[in-house]
């Protein structure tokens, strides 16, 4: 932990984040913005060791500033930095720090700008947004009254303090903080993919991957079941050995190849991975069930229609926000709809006919039916190369099972598309 480097600065491998607000502690908030830290320190390669929610009380969170400098290289903390008496997270790092803070003649003078620029009167207790103690340097916020703290502790450990608003912590914490976290020398370089699958549960994954899920291995294969994706993480750390070189991994999952490149270490379990399960994997990263069939479609220079029937525009739901100008029609019917003086029309030309109706290369049908507590889903899709109709079985009916029958229905329509 905290090896210095050449130039004297401690390089940061470990973090604590601190959340600070008793809006988190009393449950009106929920906390995103350290699981958004969190998941970023991580590709950076940094260790977060510990996450904690604080109410408002100078004890409780100079305590946990102190603590957390005792055990961190880096502590970040988020919220009360506002004006008002509970925002208390300046007074409490000065206080585990043994500063005092004084107002910075520079804040102050941007704070009474911004302001005169919205033509209202400056609030004294505003004054201690302009606060700093010696061993800090305001971090800007183009987006609020409250400007962030860097501070150099002791023995180069650094804390971090933004503001609590999403808006205005995250391109703090992108624009300042971390390129300044990158000179210091960030934890390690992680190289990681995600592989995102459908139709395999996390358990069939889990048997044909078999022994690349090992855990403690490097690389590291994980399974995090989603609500849309059973997502593959694929993730590797420097093999160690000092001016490591290049060397391509042994085809999966090794134990620590001294001086191993992670992304080729990365590259070797993800083909193994894909030898497993490949016909499984629609997307990479986060990519959204609509982005990757908006992307299929664009590939193509195609555009969709959708006819849905029993799901309660699930399928809309699901894939119309991504899909933009490709998706030109899209109709919900109720699960019995019959045309008019009709019986029960065929979900294939149900497909062809939303397809017509819409002028798209692509229709789709979708019916989904209350199977005991189950849904039966049936998919349909009409395209330039005919018809394609298939039978599935979604879990749970009511809302999930309406969800889950969207979900089967864009993997139909995926698979389709790529094939
Ligand atoms: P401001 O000056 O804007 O009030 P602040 O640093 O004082 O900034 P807080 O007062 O702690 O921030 O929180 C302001 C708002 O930011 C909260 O009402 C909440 O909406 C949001 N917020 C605070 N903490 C979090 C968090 N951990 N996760 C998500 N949102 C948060
Ligand atoms: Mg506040």
């Amino acid at each position: 932990m905290g090896s210095a480097t050449l130039s004297g600065m401690r390089q940061i491998h470990t973090a604590e984040l601190l959340s600070i607000g008793s809006e988190l502690t009393v449950g009106e908030t929920r906390d995103t913005n350290a699981g958004e830290l969190a998941r970023a320190l991580t590709d950076q390669g940094v260790e977060v060791t510990r996450m904690t929610a604080l109410p408002d009380d100078l004890a409780t969170v100079s305590d946990a500033f102190r603590a957390a400098l005792t055990r961190s290289d880096l502590a970040i903390s988020t919220g009360g930095l506002g004006p008002t008496p509970d925002d208390l997270t300046r007074e409490s790092i000065a206080a585990a720090l043994g500063e005092t803070p004084a107002v910075d003649p520079e804040l102050e003078a941007w704070l009474r700008r911004l302001f005169e620029r919205r033509s209202t009167s400056f609030p004294e207790a505003n004054l201690k947004q302009a606060w700093r103690i010696p061993s800090a340097t305001s971090i800007p916020n183009d987006n609020g009254t409250a400007p962030g703290w860097w501070v150099d502790a002791p023995d180069g450990r650094v804390v971090v303090a933004l503001p609590g608003p999403p808006r205005e912590m995250r391109p703090m914490w992108s624009g300042w903080v971390i390129p300044r976290l990158r000179e210091r020398g960030l934890g390690q370089d992680t190289v990681a993919i995600t592989l995102r699958t459908s139709g395999l549960g996390e358990s069939l994954i889990a048997q044909r991957l078999g022994r690349l899920l090992d855990r403690g291995a490097n690389p590291t294969v994980a399974t995090y079941a989603r609500h849309d994706a059973v997502d593959i993480r694929i993730s590797a750390r420097p093999g160690g050995g000092v001016g490591g070189v290049g060397r391509a991994g042994n085809g999966g999952a090794s134990d620590g190849d001294r001086g191993a490149d992670p992304a080729a270490l990365v590259a070797a379990a993800e083909a193994a991975v894909l030898e497993q399960v490949g016909d499984h994997v629609w997307g990479r990263g986060d990519v959204t069930w609509a982005a990757a069939i908006g992307e299929r479609l664009a590939e193509r220079g195609w555009r969709l229609a959708v006819v849905e029937l029993g799901t309660r525009g699930s399928v809309l739901a699901l894939l119309g926000e991504g899909l933009g100008d490709r998706l030109v029609l899209a109709e919900a019917l109720g699960s019995d709809h019959r045309p008019p003086g009709g019986g029960r029309i065929q979900l294939p030309t149900l497909a062809q006919r939303v397809r017509a109706a819409g002028g798209a290369e692509v229709g789709l049908a979708v019916r989904a039916s209350v199977r005991g507590s189950d849904m039966a889903v049936s998919v349909a899709i009409a395209d330039p190369r005919g018809t394609h109709a298939e039978r599935r079985l979604a879990f749970l009916a009511g809302p999930m099972g309406r969800t889950r029958a969207a979900l089967l229905a864009a993997a139909v329509l995926h698979a389709r598309l790529r094939a």
